[in-house]
């Protein structure tokens, strides 16, 4: 699933344990080391500094960092030590978003032709005024975008399969595919659905 160990996905929690990205455990590793963080052990919530976490032994089915001259293991979750800012709560709108958000499917006919025949669609035209924003554009299919043209949903009759809406997940999970089963202990169920239904 992942190139190396290190790419392995970290949740990062501010010193209040919200959860406000996701790293890899390279960087976490970099952060722990530097003693900007600590990592957490997902099932007793103890805290390892670098010394504590470098001395543990590989656990059973671990997957272990392997380095010339020691073995560490792979965090997955860690704390920050000085960072109190609370998680961006909001998702920008970009095509990329835009995508996630309809997951890949026409507005108009449902259908999931694949990211090259998928256009992004105004639902009122620019021409009339229509804005770029998540409550006016759709991902349509070359076909569907064709036949409304430059014409409202009405007028096209072509009504929209779900009213468009500004997604409710939060960015850091938005931006990477991934999750870890033990990071549902620090994260509302709330945000994971978009996640889930992927
Ligand atoms: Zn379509």
């Amino acid at each position: 699933m992942f190139s190396s160990v290190l790419d392995r996905p970290t949740l990062i929690l501010n010193r209040s344990w919200q959860a406000v990205a996701v790293s890899t455990a390279a960087r976490s590793l970099v952060k722990v080391y530097r003693g900007a963080a600590h990592v957490v052990d997902p099932n007793d919530y103890q805290l390892y500094d670098w010394n504590d976490w470098a001395a543990l032994p590989a656990a059973a089915e671990e997957v272990m960092i392997t380095t010339p001259y020691f073995q560490l293991r792979a965090p997955e979750v860690v704390v920050l030590s000085h960072y109190d800012c609370a998680p961006d709560a909001t998702v920008s709108f970009s095509r990329r978003n835009l995508f996630r958000r309809d997951q890949f499917t026409c507005q108009y006919c449902g259908k999931r032709p694949g990211s090259d025949d998928l256009t992004v669609d105004h639902v009122v035209p620019r021409s009339r005024g229509g804005a770029s924003c998540w409550e006016n554009c759709v991902l349509a299919c070359v076909k569907c975008n064709r036949r409304k043209a430059d014409k409202s949903p009405a007028q096209a009759r072509m009504p929209l399969l779900r009213q468009p809406k500004k997604p409710r997940w939060k960015p850091i999970y938005a931006a990477h595919g991934v999750r870890l089963g033990s990071w549902a202990k620090f994260v509302s169920d709330v945000y994971w659905n978009i996640e889930l239904e992927s």
